[in-house]
């Protein structure tokens, strides 16, 4: 049957109806439920995916343990996988090129979004930041094939691997650290929106910074004023943004490390800031936010920017949960004419859940919200409009009365 369909020599996966018409609406994810023959495909091979009567639906990547076990790569056959490769990062470039002003750091490619399933590449000025998330893409010959193409178009003077044991674990491949893969270099200084940022590849949370935020930084400068609060600031994205704007920025994060780059940033951007002073504080921001509500400090812009709440749709409730109590306490502390700018990074959170919850915060709060702009990721961050999960940010700006 593999002899009349697909590329000759790559192994068939049959999906059942179900999984096919996933992929005919535009998906490119098959659950594992939903392949009913794969016997003997090798882990990581790029496979011939076919309907339960053998007709062709395109070229994947398949996984022996995840549960989403086909990855779509194109919807044709693939002659030269390595070829596939180069053009697929040729196109990431292109595609950036037009849309990306104003920095030298932002995602050249973003996954699926990118038609590279299980690969994100970071670009942090001259540093190159690479997360390898399949059994696929982790394979030696994927992984020369990658680093070569990235050399040649970008000149980066390093490439550096940020692991997530917890993503290899569940790929079933071996652990290996997060490190170099070319070159010296391990930190640098990078730029968005006129703002300057230490990075330091093996140091920080994802792959260093949140360049998914980017355009939402610059958004929030527009409106901020007076006095501001930035929630979950990490290493100052936020803060750092609307300090030129503000009488008085100050930043709360859990993280210390964090909190001492965003001081370092703030040295580094001092020609803007004009002397100003931002203030940073370690502290649970549940706990620092009730402390201060209750005090009755008042602010005239806060920024809400919390960890992703919601990992499964399980946890749905109880995020919403979360983001209503802080959205709560933010909404009661903000002046008259007071800006309030509210993110969450949870896919499981939909944009109308997140807006429902905010208008029940509102009223809970006897507080008129009109929205200013509803916001998402940045567009190096792209949207597969078939791939729901491929949009995640949700970031609304919204003036309070
Ligand atoms: N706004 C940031 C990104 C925030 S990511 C930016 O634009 O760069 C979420 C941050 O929340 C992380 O820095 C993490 O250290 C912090 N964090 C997680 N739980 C926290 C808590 N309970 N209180 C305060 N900070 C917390």
């Amino acid at each position: 049957m593999s002899k009349t369909i697909g590329s000759p020599g790559v192994p068939t996966v049959k999906v059942s109806p179900r999984g096919a018409s996933r992929l005919k609406d535009g998906h490119v994810w098959v659950y594992r439920s939903d392949v009913v023959a794969a016997n003997g495909v090798p882990p990581g091979s790029l496979v011939n995916v076919a309907d339960h009567r053998g007709q062709p639906l395109g070229s994947a990547l398949y996984s022996s343990s995840s549960q989403i076990a086909i990855r779509l790569i194109s919807r044709e056959p693939v002659a030269d996988f390595a070829a596939l490769l180069r053009q697929r990062i040729a196109d990431a470039v292109a595609y950036r090129e037009p849309i990306v002003r104003d920095t030298n750091a932002y995602r050249l490619v973003f996954s699926e979004a990118d038609f590279l399933p299980g690969l994100i590449v970071d670009r942090y000025n001259d540093i190159l930041s690479l997360q390898i998330l399949t059994q696929a893409m982790d394979a030696q010959i994927v992984r020369e094939t990658l680093i070569s193409e990235l050399i040649r178009r970008l000149h980066p003077a390093s490439i550096v691997e940020r692991v997530e044991p917890r993503v290899r674990q569940l790929e079933e491949l071996p652990p290996r650290p997060s490190g170099l893969m070319q070159g010296k270099k391990v930190s640098t200084i990078f730029a968005m929106n006129g703002v300057q940022f230490h990075f330091d590849a093996l140091e920080g949370q994802k792959t260093g910074a949140f360049l998914d935020q980017r355009e939402n930084y610059a958004a929030a400068a527009q409106y901020a004023h007076g006095e501001a609060l930035d929630v979950f600031c990490y290493q100052g994205g936020f803060a750092l943004h609307m300090a030129p704007r503000c009488s008085r920025v100050t930043g709360i994060d859990s993280s210390r490390p964090a909190l001492e780059v965003a001081d370092q940033n703030a040295t580094l951007n001092h020609a803007q800031l004009n002397g100003k002073e931002i203030e940073w504080i370690e502290a649970n921001a549940f706990d620092l936010l009730k402390d201060y509500s209750s005090s009755g400090q008042r602010y005239d812009t806060i920024v809400l920017d919390p960890p992703a709440f919601a990992k499964t749709k399980r946890d749905l409730d109880a995020a919403l949960r979360g983001y209503k109590e802080l959205n709560l306490r933010a909404l009661k502390m903000l002046r008259p004419g007071g800006i309030l700018v509210t993110c969450s990074c949870s896919y499981h959170v939909s944009p109308a859940d997140f807006l429902g919850m905010l208008a029940d915060a509102a009223r809970d709060a006897h507080r008129v919200l009109r929205l200013i702009e509803v916001r998402g990721q940045s567009k190096d961050h792209p949207v597969l409009l078939n791939v729901p999960e491929s949009a995640y940010l949700k970031c609304v700006i919204a003036i309070v009365s």
